[in-house]
């Protein structure tokens, strides 16, 4: 089958290249992949600043119909239309694992990143991993399931965000842009931030109806925010871009008692804060590590309800021979979620 390998450390050296078909084994699901979405990870692996096990096929996000199922497998079957968590083994036995937080399963091993991911035509998963999609949900929305699932765990399962919120995203890369839609959809009112770079992707935040849309190159952003909150600062920031200034300004525009959600990561996570504003101002600090299965059950029932637009943010879609023109195209910023399909293009 095709599939793109990552075949040595280092920067660069993935290629195209035709490898077995993978066999499920027992309790595990044989996908066709029709979409996968490039993300941050990919790239970082493309560009070697990702330690992963060689060679791999990357690609965690991806959607397709179930073509073989393993010996033991029930309650999914041959010609069933999914998406998959990432997940494909954990230890099973730790604290962590008991409670399904397979995120912080120090053993966790993760399709795309441990094993062969969705860049290829075929993948392997779990039968505990795997989701039905629904209906009336395509396949490119669904590929977009696990960076929404992302947004799922950060908003309703790490903060305590409740409707009439206000909050802050910065960032308005897809995590960003999918975290503040299903703030939106939790009734709160959303506020995304991004700098001039991300004019495209700002525009985006405003068609899939983010309440404001902020450029902080040109809006000062605290001013902004103090005017929404009658002087008082945003109850939750959720920051997904990464950026030192993004952390600061962060704290910064947060009411009393109010809520820092990190999701995103640093090229440089070493960085200075006002530490005793945390007790001042009674601040929480809180990190969201990816998602785990509760996320994923909310994630695909907001995208049946039609409460979030994962979509449009696939802004366009390559077939696998073209990877390196889809790959240097994200890492450029000229899309928000390029899509590779390896079999039959998908309805775009
Ligand atoms: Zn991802
Ligand atoms: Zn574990």
């Amino acid at each position: 089958m095709k599939a793109l390998i990552k075949y040595e450390a280092g920067f660069g050296n993935m290629r195209l290249a035709d490898i077995a078909e993978p066999v499920p084994g027992k309790g595990q699901v044989k996908i066709k992949v029709m979409a996968a979405g490039i993300c941050g990870t990919d790239l970082l692996i493309w560009q070697g600043r990702h330690k992963v096990s060689i060679p791999l096929v990357p690609g965690h996000e991806f959607s397709g119909i179930v073509v073989e199922v393993g010996e033991g497998v029930t309650g999914i079957k041959i010609g069933d239309r999914v998406t998959t968590e990432t997940t494909l083994e954990t230890c099973g036995i730790c604290d962590y694992c008991k409670t399904k937080d397979y995120n912080i399963c120090s053993n966790r091993r993760g399709l795309g990143t441990h094993v062969n991911g969705g860049f290829a035509q075929y993948v392997i998963s779990r039968q505990e991993s795997v989701h039905i999609i629904p209906e009336n949900v395509d396949f490119i929305s669904a590929a977009l399931t696990e960076p929404l699932a992302c947004g799922v765990h950060a908003v309703m399962e790490k903060s305590n965000a409740r409707a009439g919120d206000i909050a802050v995203v910065f960032g308005p890369g897809t995590i960003g842009l999918l975290t503040a839609q299903v703030a939106r959809a939790g009734g709160l009112k959303v506020v995304i931030a991004g700098i001039s770079k991300d004019t495209t992707r700002l525009e985006l935040a405003g068609k899939v109806g983010i309440d404001y849309v902020v450029n902080s190159d040109e809006t000062d952003l605290k001013s902004f925010i103090m005017n929404l909150t009658d002087g008082y600062g945003a109850d939750l920031v959720f920051e997904c871009s990464g950026s030192h200034s993004a952390v600061k300004s962060g704290i910064e525009i947060l009411r009393k008692k109010g809520q820092y959600v990190q999701m995103g990561l640093f090229t440089n996570p070493q960085i200075s804060i006002d530490a005793d504003s945390l007790v001042h101002r009674e601040l929480n600090i809180i990190g969201s590590r990816s998602q785990k299965p509760s996320s994923w059950i909310t994630a695909l029932e907001l995208l049946k309800l039609g409460k979030v637009n994962t979509k449009l943010l696939a802004t366009s879609i390559f077939p696998l021979e073209d990877w390196e023109t889809a790959f240097v195209r994200s890492q450029n910023g000229e899309d928000v979620k390029a899509i590779l399909y390896a079999n039959e293009k998908p309805e775009f």
